[in-house]
């Protein structure tokens, strides 16, 4: 099955709105249900942490959900019962979370290099600017403190 930007529309809530890739289902049947291997390769579009451009980000994953046929429906835990009125399985929910998942935590260009140039400019600029200005005011008290020295 393909992954693309619609697919991401249909849940309005996710961070990734640009995303390409291919999802491999292979099904064994396990007694009365399924056992489904599911793969996932492709890659999304996401703001670098750094200097905020689109950053392009390899995801694969694999995981593995138990469907058992018949009972009642429960498509909540990590082992699914498809009821009877039950006739196909739909595995959008499952693959979107699993993509979720294997984002990584920091989302930052390889190299500093590949970083927008002029946001780097920039954030070197201001972090300068606030070492400075921290300087500067560790002798000076806030005003705003002064209130609190008349408290007993
Ligand atoms: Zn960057």
């Amino acid at each position: 099955m393909e992954v693309d930007a619609s697919f991401f529309d249909s849940f309005p809530f996710s961070e990734i709105s640009e995303a390409e890739g291919i999802v491999d289902v292979l099904l064994d049947k396990l007694g009365n249900g399924l056992d489904c291997h599911v793969s996932f390769r492709g890659h999304c579009q996401l703001p670098c942490d750094r200097c905020l451009s689109n950053l392009q980000l390899p995801l694969t994953f694999q995981e593995r959900l138990i469907v058992h046929l018949g009972g009642q429906t429960d498509l909540e835990n990590d082992i699914w019962t498809l009821g009877p009125e039950l006739h196909e399985l739909n595995l959008a929910q499952p693959v979107f979370e699993w993509i979720h998942l294997c984002l990584p935590f920091r989302r930052v260009h390889p190299s500093d290099d590949d970083c927008d140039p002029t946001m780097v400019d920039h954030l070197i600029q201001s972090s300068r600017k606030d070492e400075k200005g921290n300087d500067d005011g560790n002798d000076a008290i806030d005003p705003r403190w002064n209130a609190l020295k008349d408290l007993k």
